[in-house]
């Protein structure tokens, strides 16, 4: 590619409601441009990415065996009805009317079509196991859309779907995929971890998160550093409480330290960045039944409704509900006297109005007048089984497998998978005739990548104060061609255009700079577009015979002679 017919576009300042790096780094690097809440288009230098990402997971699908077919964006809402997802979606799933008035969804995941296809594709046990996957727009209307490509409404999701005969049919499916995904991460070149994303059954958890690691990742991860147990927090939750409550209270005491409020504590307590996760602590009452005086304890992650909260919807939400007042004011040793008023008409709408960084007292941030206990100070030791209640596990406990203590780090949701079962094909009426002709359910998989958001978790991963660091694999360019006076000097026009022949011809995928900036902007613009080997041909050095060579990382430049810089650089 030569630059001046390819289409670059950086800029000095990331616009201001960037967050965080990735999105600030994709935004002046003119990967993205933003067009709604979560809505991006994908500009010619991202869009290599996306295609190098994709092309890795196709490779990697076919290898297992899974089969490429390209289902509807837009789908009818009847299919969603037969599995009662139209209604139990909520706000999430997107929908839209036709000129007819029937009502569609705009697919955010695609197992009632793949159902769909199977239940008329798949009669016999002679078509199975078989696994379909495409490619897609997928589109979640997210309470929060954030982190540019991270956490998108309009995204591309790789879902594969896999139908078996029976259980153990589904988990050799399950097995080849979670193979298929590690070997997609590791030729990313990404650091990740798989994680039990449910606390599964003995003998193995159903689903599998696949993380890729990063200080800012919206994820805790639990797991320990001398055995193979991981699991992603709420699935580590599920541990009894009785052998972590003792480690948790003991955690508490340690970070309590003076000088440090409540709320940092607590936070640190729950690996959690101050300011990011924890969005709000909220005492709650539930308004729907106001009979039930039901009061909650919230520690929100974002923005959520009390519906929500109480179908458990949230991922990471720490709980605890209260069976009255006089139980809040045994546990928080306070007067009545303290609380607000209780309201009784509206359903209660949790919405975070501070940060825990700002509540420098803990006091418990509720917001909608009336409608929340407000002001309650907890500046004082939260007592031990609320402590246990919020986070059952903490760094240091032992880990379930007896083989060490557990750690916690933070990860991006880049994959999951999961044993499905056979609700959809119940649900659906998709089933197969065995081999006494007797009609069976389908026993099925799923498995999805947010392909877009691999862009943002890759930078997360990769970057310093001069832009991004991308893995070779994924680079937009893995070279670039960097000539000192294209337009003036005939013999660096002459053999850079050689060396980019020569390249090329090689399969290398190289971006020639042909045009005439200068070194310091055109230096400045690859570091921060990414390109993770650079090569600068100049007079000076074609003198002695040499050109120039620096890594992305590399502090310096290597000389290296002109004859062996093709292999070189391969
Ligand atoms: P999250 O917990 O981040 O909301 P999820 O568990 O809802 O993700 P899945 O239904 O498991 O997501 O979808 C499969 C994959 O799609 C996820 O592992 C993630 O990589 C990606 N993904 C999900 N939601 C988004 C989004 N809003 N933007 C970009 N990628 C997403
Ligand atoms: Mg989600
Ligand atoms: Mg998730
Ligand atoms: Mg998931």
């Amino acid at each position: 590619m030569r630059a001046s017919r390819f289409f670059i576009s950086t800029l000095k300042e990331a616009p201001s409601d960037a967050e965080i790096v990735s999105h600030k780094l994709m935004m002046r690097a003119g990967m993205i441009k933003r067009l709604g809440a979560g809505i991006y288009t994908y500009m010619p230098m991202g869009l290599r990415v996306i295609r190098k990402v994709e092309a890795i997971v196709r490779e990697e699908m076919n290898r297992a065996g899974a089969v490429e077919l390209l289902m509807p964006v837009v789908q009818p809402a009847e299919l969603w009805q037969e599995t009662g997802r139209w209604n139990k979606m909520g706000a999430e799933l997107m929908r839209v009317k036709d000129r007819h008035g029937r009502d569609f969804a705009i697919q955010p995941t695609s197992e009632e079509v793949v159902t769909d296809v199977a239940r008329s594709e798949l009669r016999s046990y002679k078509q199975l196991p078989v696994n379909f996957y495409h490619i897609q727009t997928k589109f979640r209307d997210e309470r929060r859309p954030r982190f540019g490509l991270m956490r998108g409404r309009e995204f591309t999701m790789k879902d594969a779907y896999s139908f078996d005969r029976d259980v153990d049919g589904l988990k050799k499916s399950y097995q080849a995929m979670y193979d298929a995904y590690v070997r997609i991460f590791t030729r990313f070149g990404l650091e990740f971890r798989a994680v039990a994303a449910d606390n599964g059954a003995i003998g193995g958890s159903g689903s599998h998160e696949f993380h890729v690691v990063a200080a800012t990742g919206e994820d805790a991860l639990v797991y320990c550093p001398t055995s193979d147990y991981a699991a992603n927090m709420e699935a580590a939750e599920a541990l009894p409480v009785d052998s972590t409550r003792g480690a948790a209270t003991q955690a508490l005491e340690k970070t309590a330290t003076p000088g440090k409020s409540k709320c940092e504590a607590v936070a640190e307590l729950l690996g959690l960045p101050l300011a990011r996760t924890v969005k709000s602590i909220v005492l709650a009452v539930d308004n729907e039944d106001p009979a039930k005086k039901e009061i909650w304890l919230l520690l929100l992650r974002g923005d959520h409704e009390l519906n929500e909260v109480k179908a458990s919807k949230i991922p990471g939400l720490s709980t605890y509900r209260f069976a009255n007042e006089a139980e809040i004011v045994e546990w928080f040793g306070t007067p009545p006297g303290y609380l607000g008023p209780i309201g009784t008409k509206k359903p209660v709408k949790v919405v975070a109005d501070r940060t825990v960084a700002n509540m420098a007292d803990f006091v418990c941030g509720a917001n909608e007048a009336d409608f929340h206990y407000t002001g309650a100070n907890w500046g004082r030791d939260l007592p031990e089984p609320l402590v246990a209640d919020i986070r059952n596990v903490v760094e240091g406990d032992a880990s379930p497998d007896g083989k060490g203590v557990l750690a916690i780090q933070r990860g991006i949701e880049v994959g999951h998978v999961f044993q499905l079962g056979t609700t959809y094909s119940e649900a659906m009426k998709a089933t197969y005739l065995d081999e006494a002709g007797k009609p069976q359910p389908l026993v099925m998989g799923c498995y999805g990548i947010g392909v877009t958001r691999i862009l943002g978790a890759a930078i997360e991963q990769n970057f310093d104060d001069r832009g991004i660091i991308w893995p070779t694999s994924i680079a937009p360019f893995e070279v670039v061609l960097c000539p000192m006076g294209y337009d003036r000097s005939e013999a660096v026009k002459t053999e850079i255009d050689k060396l980019y022949a020569q390249l090329s011809e090689a399969g290398v995928d190289v971006v020639l700079d042909d045009r005439g900036e200068r070194p310091g902007a055109m230096f400045a613009d690859w570091e921060l577009i990414g390109v993770p080997h650079r090569i600068v041909v100049g007079d000076r050095g074609l003198k002695d015979g040499n050109i120039e060579y620096q890594g992305r990382r590399d502090t310096e430049a290597t000389q290296v002679p002109l004859a062996e810089a093709l292999a070189f650089i391969q």
